[in-house]
């Protein structure tokens, strides 16, 4: 019996691999659930799960599960904030840690599960974008399994040769072929993007997702931090990851070997396959997901992604070219930014401009301390805040 702790367990991920877990009840138990401050759904999700401990952000949601849960007489333990969530994420209890907490804010927690040498299911993309070279040193020397659940790298995992590490290059492979919806505003002429409307960026065709990475896929900075994420996990420079744009989602990415040959991962677009494929690895179990009808399906198209519509893809390319805590900028500054036009508070555009700004204001140093990865963060954070509030006509 594997225990599963999930961290995100009210988001879009977390409610998926619930999903999968409950399909293999003599398989796997779930010791944690975690989240930011929607108490109702955990409680609900406690009685379902009956998780060892439950651990929120928000002091005022964790002492109101905490009621919730003695009324109903539910043995749980509640705890709150980040050293807690570190803890349980490291905790001996825990076997399988699904690091699906949305943002930077995801760091900690996956940092301590790879320390602690825990198979480590990675959603939380932008704590490998944040600190990379850190987090697989840490796994490295903690023994941890990262498993990536993110569709496209989740793809080319399966098609690698077995037997490879995180970080390092496999033999043979000559690029890897990273597929992207394209996102909402695929067929948006550029004049019409400056008016798009948050609702509108998070109505995505293929897949349904959280809000901030909704806006990501409709920017194409998704694409861009995953471009960063594919470097890092296979050993890849950016040269060799290659974006194709494929409407249809049925691919879910390639890798391409020095033969010529290409091998792809196809199913439904549906995250329950790389989740119940990360879960289970180097074991099939089933996912619940319905088998691709190809003839249904009838074509795959490809095209080049269109970066002077979408300037978020470049930036994220130069940032991963750039190396260093340029990635951790790019990461930062996008946070705030998708922040802002979420909260209705700056155009679409205005996303991409902002990041750009502050990675031409930024100088790139090595990511070879936390703390130094920790620091550019929160400067790009604050210079993000700043040119957001200085264009909506705040003082700075
Ligand atoms: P979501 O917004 O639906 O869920 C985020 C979860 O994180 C929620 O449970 C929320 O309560 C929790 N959370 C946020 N801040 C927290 C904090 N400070 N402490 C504890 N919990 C916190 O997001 P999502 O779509 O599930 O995405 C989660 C991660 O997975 C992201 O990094 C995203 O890029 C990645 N991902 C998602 C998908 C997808 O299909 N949704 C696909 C690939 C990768
Ligand atoms: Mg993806």
């Amino acid at each position: 019996m594997k225990r599963v702790a999930v961290l995100g367990s009210t988001g879009s991920i977390g409610v998926s691999t619930l999903d999968v877990i409950a399909r293999h009840p003599d398989r796997y138990a779930v010791a944690a659930l975690a989240a930011a401050s929607s108490h109702e759904r955990l409680l609900e999700q406690c009685r379902a799960h009956r998780p060892r401990v439950a651990v929120l952000e928000d002091p005022a949601a964790a002492r109101a599960l905490e009621a919730a849960l003695r009324a109903e007489g539910l043995p749980t333990e509640v705890a709150c904030g980040r050293d807690a969530l570190a803890a349980v994420a490291g905790g001996a209890d825990v076997d399988v840690v699904m690091a699906a907490i949305v943002g930077a804010a995801g760091l900690p927690s996956t940092l301590a599960a790879a320390r602690a040498g825990k198979r480590v299911l990675l959603a939380n993309k932008e704590s490998l974008v944040v600190a990379g070279r850190l987090l697989l040193e840490a796994a490295a020397a903690g023994g941890a399994e990262l498993v990536p659940i993110d569709s496209e790298h989740n793809a080319i995992f399966q098609c690698l040769p077995p037997g490879g590490a995180a970080g390092r290059a496999s033999p043979g492979v000559r690029r890897v072929l990273l597929t992207a919806s394209g996102g909402p505003f695929l067929r948006t002429p550029a004049e019409r993007l400056a008016g798009v409307t948050p609702d509108q960026a998070c109505a995505h065709p293929r897949w349904k997702m959280g809000r901030k990475i909704s806006v990501d896929s409709a920017t194409l900075m998704n694409k861009g931090l995953e471009l960063i994420e594919a470097c890092l996990l296979f050993g890849m420079e950016p040269s060799r990851v290659e974006v194709v744009v494929h409407p249809q989602s049925i691919i879910h990415s390639m890798v391409e070997y020095v033969d010529g040959s290409i091998l792809a991962q196809l199913g439904n677009p549906d995250m329950r396959t790389p989740i119940a494929h990360a879960l289970g690895w180097p074991e099939r179990i089933a996912s619940g997901v319905e088998s691709l009808d190809l003839v249904a399906a009838a074509r795959l198209d490809f095209e080049a992604p269109d970066v002077a519509r979408f300037p978020s893809l470049r930036l994220a390319r130069e940032a991963a070219e750039a190396g260093g805590t340029a990635p951790a900028v790019l990461n930062a500054a996008n946070e705030v930014a998708v922040a802002a036009f979420l909260a209705g508070k700056a155009g679409f555009n205005r996303i991409a401009e902002v990041i750009e700004d502050v990675l031409q204001g930024h100088e790139s140093t090595a990511a070879t301390s936390l703390e130094g990865v920790l620091e550019a963060d929160a400067r790009a954070r604050a210079e993000a805040g700043r040119r957001l509030a200085a264009r909506a006509g705040v003082p700075a």
